[in-house]
């Protein structure tokens, strides 16, 4: 089996559109398409991958939620894309997104540097994300690279940086839950005090880690499979494909999730409905 259980298209900030990733990964037996806060990508994701014969297509999201320390991506596997309530909440994260995009581009604007929104608006195709406003300044020859964009501009700690209202980890546990999916906390090693937030997460429903993450280096791979079988979670992996203009070191397949982890999920996703795929 060829998985990966985290990829981006540019339904949110991906490099990619959904038929291009499924043209990438033709020679995959499946991939979880998991934008962030958008499921935009699935259907036409599905399509192509009807299309070809391959790969299947994982219903996913990844949520971007906040909490005192920091930010926290929280990834829903197998969540019903036509839930009515699921899609007005990602909707208003939507919307948060772009009015902060735009925040964050008059910032730049009175630090010297001059993007056209519609321009940021016209990379982004979907959810405006960080990572668009990278690549806007890349184009524009402000910066290299959208690792450089960052770490002058708009990384957290960035001039350039503006934050918006999110969940909780544990509000949107609940949130994939009540649409049917499976909560996996994603590369937790990003998150600052991972340690004290899984247990929290734990206590709040948490269905699983994803142990296999290029972000997750070995001891931290060793020690979130301990944690898993601790606290019975399922155990995850996938890449967090973007595309090498995003993240040029997460190549597509780059992490496959440990023997079994589909099917877990896919069990565990009866808890909370009928899984439809
Ligand atoms: P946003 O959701 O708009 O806050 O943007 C978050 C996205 O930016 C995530 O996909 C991160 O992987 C990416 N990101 C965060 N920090 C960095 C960084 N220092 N360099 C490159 N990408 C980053
Ligand atoms: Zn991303
Ligand atoms: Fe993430
Ligand atoms: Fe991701």
């Amino acid at each position: 089996m060829r998985v990966d259980l985290h990829v981006h298209t540019n339904a949110s900030d991906g490099q990619y559109t959904p038929s291009e990733v499924v043209a990438l990964a033709r020679a995959f037996d499946l991939i979880a398409i998991t934008d962030h806060d958008t499921t935009d990508g699935v259907a036409e994701a599905r399509a192509a991958a009807a299309h070809h014969g391959a790969p299947l297509i994982l219903p996913g999201i990844e949520i971007s939620t906040a909490e005192d320390r920091g930010d926290v991506h929280m990834l829903g596997y197998f969540v019903r894309v036509d839930d009515a309530g699921f899609q007005d909440a990602l909707r208003g994260f939507r919307e948060a997104r772009f009015r902060r995009g735009q925040m964050m581009v008059e910032k730049l604007a009175r630090l010297g540097v001059h993007l056209e929104w519609a321009r940021v608006e016209q990379i982004a195709a979907g959810a405006v994300g960080r990572p668009h406003i990278a690549r806007a300044m890349c184009e524009a020859g402000y910066v290299e690279s959208v690792r450089e964009a960052f770490n002058r501009y708009i990384g957290n700690d960035g001039p350039a940086y503006v934050a918006r209202k999110r969940l909780t980890p544990e509000e949107s546990v609940d949130l994939i839950h009540r649409a049917g999916g499976v909560a996996v906390f994603a590369h937790p090693a990003l998150a600052a005090g991972w340690r004290d937030l899984l247990k929290g997460l734990v206590a709040a429903g948490l269905d699983g880690v994803e142990v296999n993450h290029p972000s997750n280096d070995e001891r931290t791979r060793l020690e979130l499979r301990a944690l898993a079988a601790q606290h019975s979670l399922i155990m995850t992996g996938g890449s967090d494909f973007h595309g090498p203009a995003v993240k040029p070191g997460n190549g597509l397949g780059c992490m496959a999730p440990p023997e079994g982890a589909v099917y877990a999920l896919r069990e565990r996703a009866r808890r909370y409905g009928d899984p439809d795929v």
